[in-house]
């Protein structure tokens, strides 16, 4: 018996013509997690398998798995010989094992059989019912349910192999990432903008990630915070550059010379600027945010649209319609609550005016901004910016 992962793609079977492109795209993104030479990965007539694992890995990868882009589910399996006698004893060892792993008795269960390779001499109603049977008969404890089984004992018939596995592990859907272009996280260490990057990155975005800090009113610790949320957000997207902006500078000048009230508006919009400029020069196409309408002042239609000016990207905000309790949901699903929750000030927390304009307009907030010259303040943060890579 060889371990092996069976991969199913999610929306890749759309893409038509395209598919090729999308398939070879997915097998890169699966060799990215696995980073193992002696594993290899094949794609063979819809589905991708995982070759050369061993017991002791084999289950560690596939819960890897199950955060890359355009996987559907991923079953570690184990593969035969296409012999019946071989298809018998493998499910009875496999089956065998897994029991053992189950909390309580008795058990259901249901045998699922393809076969994709029509030599072989059973057919799939066939390997269900023979197959049951030979299993009913090893296991006492087993009972067939076609309903909602417990278990769900796969069988599938390949080219050169018979695959045999217990589990379907549901992964996160979405598209491979790299074939859909590339975006820019404005990453603050809130609970929203790492679920909006995942939420881009699942659609095939490759993300970096821009955060501004203004280190000594925000800790390091603070600063810690985000860079563990970027790593947590990298497990799903792959690679990503975080540049860490250094904005104490120009939230002082901000608070020194522009009305209290147009102070957060007006932080808004540099930050846009800013993250337009490191964007267009590391060849990102859009920016993305997590705001939500109406979730704080700065998120009225009104504050949007003035920082939306500050642009020249296209802005993406996935969370635009969500309430609160529906992205805490999701960030606890993908892992980055705990870590989100941890209260450490963010520089959009400091110097927050008791007062702040819910409607303000374009034309007045770039009047106030008149004031000061905050160009070579821009320059300045870019140039002092840090980069890492996870
Ligand atoms: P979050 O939970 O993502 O921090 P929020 O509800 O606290 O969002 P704001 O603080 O107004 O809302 O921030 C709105 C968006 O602006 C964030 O989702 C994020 O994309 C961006 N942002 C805020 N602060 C920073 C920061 N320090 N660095 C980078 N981007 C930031
Ligand atoms: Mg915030």
């Amino acid at each position: 018996m060889e371990h092996v992962l069976i991969v199913r793609y999610s929306e890749i079977h759309l893409k038509g013509m395209n598919r090729p492109y999308f398939e070879k795209a997915l097998v890169n993104r699966i060799r990215d997690a696995i980073p193992d030479p002696d594993i290899a990965v094949e794609r063979e007539q819809g589905r991708i398998f995982v070759n050369g694992l061993s017991d002791e890995n084999a289950f560690g990868y596939a819960e890897r798995l199950c955060k890359v882009f355009g996987i559907h589910s991923v079953s570690p399996a184990v593969s035969v010989e296409k012999d019946w006698n071989a298809v018998v004893s493998g499910s009875k060892q496999l089956l065998d094992r897994y029991l053992a792993t189950l909390p309580g008795n008795m058990h259901t269960f249901k045998v699922f059989a393809r076969r994709a390779d029509k030599r072989f001499p059973y057919n799939s109603e066939m390997i269900c019912r023979e197959l049951g049977h030979e299993l009913l008969e090893a296991f006492p404890s087993l009972q067939v349910d076609v309903h909602h089984p417990e278990i769900m004992f796969g069988v599938e018939i390949r080219k050169n192999r018979a695959y045999l596995y217990c589990q379907e592990l549901e992964a996160a859907g979405g598209m491979p990432v790299g074939t859909n272009g590339r975006a820019m996280l404005l990453l603050s260490g809130g609970i929203d903008s790492p679920v909006a990057g995942y939420m881009i990155a699942k659609r095939g975005v490759c993300l970096d990630a821009v955060h501004f800090y203004s280190y000594p009113y925000t800790s390091e610790r603070a600063r810690e915070k985000v860079i563990d949320l970027a790593r947590q957000i990298s497990e799903y997207s792959g690679s990503m550059t975080l540049h860490l902006v250094p904005f104490t500078d120009i939230q002082l000048s901000i608070y020194d010379n522009c009305p209290k009230a147009e102070t957060t508006v007006i932080m808004r919009r540099l930050m846009m600027k800013i993250a337009d400029r490191i964007a267009r020069r590391t060849g990102a196409q859009a920016l993305i945010t997590g705001e939500s309408i109406g979730q704080v002042a700065s998120q009225t239609i009104e504050s949007l649209t003035v920082t939306n000016d500050a642009a020249s990207l296209p802005v993406f905000r996935p969370l635009i319609g969500f309430d609160k309790d529906e992205i805490v949901s999701y960030a606890k699903r993908i892992g980055t609550f705990e870590t989100s929750i941890q209260p450490f000030e963010d520089c959009c927390t400091i110097f927050v005016p008791q007062h702040p304009v819910t409607k303000p307009s374009l034309d007045r907030i770039l009047l106030s901004e008149r004031v000061v010259d905050f160009e070579p303040m821009i320059e300045k943060a870019i140039a002092g910016t840090e980069q890492m890579t996870f």
